[in-house]
């Protein structure tokens, strides 16, 4: 019998992309969903949904690899 591969890890690999607003400011898109840049340090990222109060947040760290996802989508 041959074992099939299974690849279920896919937290650390969550695909993200960055593009610019028409502001310029940068923003993360999630599942098709964006994010702006709330705050950021030297090592980490901090970004919230676009919109209002949607409680979802991102973390990135080293300007552009997926940490965590904090909260749930409202929108
Ligand atoms: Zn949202």
């Amino acid at each position: 019998m041959t074992s099939s591969v299974c690849e279920e890890n896919i937290q650390e690999s969550q695909s993200i992309s960055f593009i610019l607003s028409q502001k310029g400011k940068p923003l993360l898109v999630l599942n098709k969903h964006l994010f702006k840049l709330n705050k950021s340090t030297d090592s980490k990222q901090y970004w919230i949904c676009t919109i209002k109060g949607c409680p979802a947040k991102v973390h990135t760290k080293n300007s552009n690899v997926f940490d965590k996802m904090i909260d749930d989508h409202k929108c």
